[in-house]
């Protein structure tokens, strides 16, 4: 894998999914960060996770990859070159805590391998990406479906924000957000991510405690 920058993560942004974990809706972009550690390639291998802090669920998102140097006034297209899935693994139970105690979401979702990404193809641009579905199969089975057109924050908002907030470059990848449908992982699931149908990464999981 090339070298990748920052990790940005959207929650919360698909109003569908915001509903089914009984989240408000928010009223501006909701971001959060993994280290690089968590990142790992869905090359069709066993990858290992936490065993021993609750529940894992997955959340398939849609990651695009920033080209260069933002600039004020820079549109999408221009922006980003590459797109891939992943999946943010999430601690869902530390989640809860976190969230109860009012914490940063660090440990439930920057643990290492909690940024699964496949390959990266093409960015097509955003009116050809709002063609096409992104969905997770989990065992066989489709367990996730979403499409950009669904986002409560597009993609340029995101953009924006990211810039403006904590700076945007060449290098850097955004998870943008998951549709409904999340769910615990379990020893031995298989998963494949697929664009317009196509499988662009899959892996199966374990669970260690460490
Ligand atoms: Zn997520």
């Amino acid at each position: 894998m090339e070298t990748i920058r920052n990790i940005y993560c959207v929650g919360r942004n698909y109003a569908s999914h915001a509903k089914e974990l009984k989240n408000d809706i928010p009223t501006s972009p909701f971001l959060f960060s993994k280290p690089t550690h968590a990142l790992i390639e869905a090359g069709g291998q066993e990858i290992n996770l936490p065993g021993d802090r609750g529940d894992i669920h997955y959340e398939v998102e849609l990651v695009i990859h920033i080209a260069k140097s933002y600039e004020k006034g820079m549109k999408v297209d221009e922006l980003v070159d590459r797109m891939a899935l992943g999946i943010d693994f999430t601690l869902r139970d530390v989640q809860s805590e976190l969230k109860k105690k009012g914490y940063p979401w660090l440990l439930a979702k920057g643990f290492p391998n909690s940024a699964v990404i496949t390959q990266f193809i093409e960015f097509p641009g955003i009116e050809n990406c709002k063609q096409f579905d992104f969905a997770l199969w989990k065992n066989g089975e489709q367990v996730q479906r979403g499409n950009i057109q669904n986002m409560i924050f597009d993609l340029q908002t995101i953009i924006d924000f990211s810039a403006l907030h904590f700076g945007l470059g060449k290098g850097d990848i955004i998870f943008t957000g998951t549709p409904e449908g999340v769910g615990p992982a379990a020893e031995g699931d298989h998963f494949a991510l697929k664009w317009a149908e196509n499988t662009l990464g899959k892996f199966s999981v374990s669970f260690k405690n460490n």
